[in-house]
């Protein structure tokens, strides 16, 4: 496989000041280098001059979890992409569950993220994943193309290029229970086709990482199917051996 594998942390809204010292440092330690793969952390936004200031010049890289659509304006509470280039991210996640689920982030509005996040020049990982009803009713196919088919509508099919996808069954997030590979491997393959339905060579370029309930005890072997780059890390990312582990195995 020519692909490089990566891994992201994706802290949430968890941490303070003296733990996330504490976890990069140890992550910096575990990681000095690492073969044919990257690792970055996604932290909330307070922490980003942390991290910076603890990972600049090593091999993890950071980013954020969200940003806003616009560039600027009468948005309180909001965060552009530009915003989080002043803070060295090389990252954001865009169209996470949770924002979609508890936030109404819509198709169109992830799309929008994404567009914004490149115009900055930050890689976005793009998530999309369907609910257990939606895997019950076998509509999982529908439910990541139309999620995917809103990004490559707006940005084109080159832009995708410079981003990762996750996908991440809303159904294992964080609940411990985990896509077997063979079922997160048929939704992978399945994103490589739509995408190599417009061009093969990006389709086989791109990363597709896999997020949702990802372990240091099972992160091998979900990595080892062929359309599996690597992982998106929720809760393992917070425990600096479980993640380092994580990223020794993409
Ligand atoms: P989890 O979260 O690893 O805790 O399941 C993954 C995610 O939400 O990105």
């Amino acid at each position: 496989m020519t692909r490089a594998g990566f891994v992201a942390g994706n802290w949430k809204m968890y941490g303070n000041l003296v733990q996330n010292q504490e976890l990069l440092a140890a992550i910096v330690l575990g990681i000095p280098s690492l073969q044919n793969a990257s690792c970055a952390v996604c932290v909330p936004y307070p922490y980003l001059a942390q991290a910076q200031s603890v990972l600049k010049g090593t091999h993890v890289a950071w980013g954020g979890q969200n940003i806003s659509q616009h560039h600027q304006g009468a948005y309180t509470g909001e965060v552009s992409a530009g915003m989080l280039t002043d803070f060295g991210c090389r990252y954001v996640i865009v169209g996470h569950s949770e924002r979609r689920t508890l936030y109404g982030e819509d198709n169109q509005m992830v799309a929008e993220k994404f567009h914004s996040a490149q115009e900055q020049s930050l890689v976005p990982i793009l998530c999309v994943g369907e609910t257990l009803a939606q895997r019950e009713a076998n509509e999982t196919e529908q439910v990541i193309a139309r999620q995917l088919d809103a990004v490559i509508g707006l940005v084109g099919v080159n832009a995708i290029k410079q981003s990762v996808i996750a996908y991440e069954p809303v159904w294992a997030i964080g609940t411990g229970e985990t896509a077997t590979p063979q079922q997160a491997q048929d939704v992978h393959a399945f994103v490589r086709n739509r995408i190599a339905a417009h061009n093969s060579e990006i389709a086989a370029d791109i990363q597709i990482v896999y997020g949702g309930s990802v372990k240091a005890n099972n992160a091998s072997e979900l990595f080892a199917m062929p359309d599996i780059d690597g992982g998106l890390i929720g809760g393992a990312s917070l425990v600096a051996a479980e993640f380092i582990s994580i990223c020794f195995a993409a």
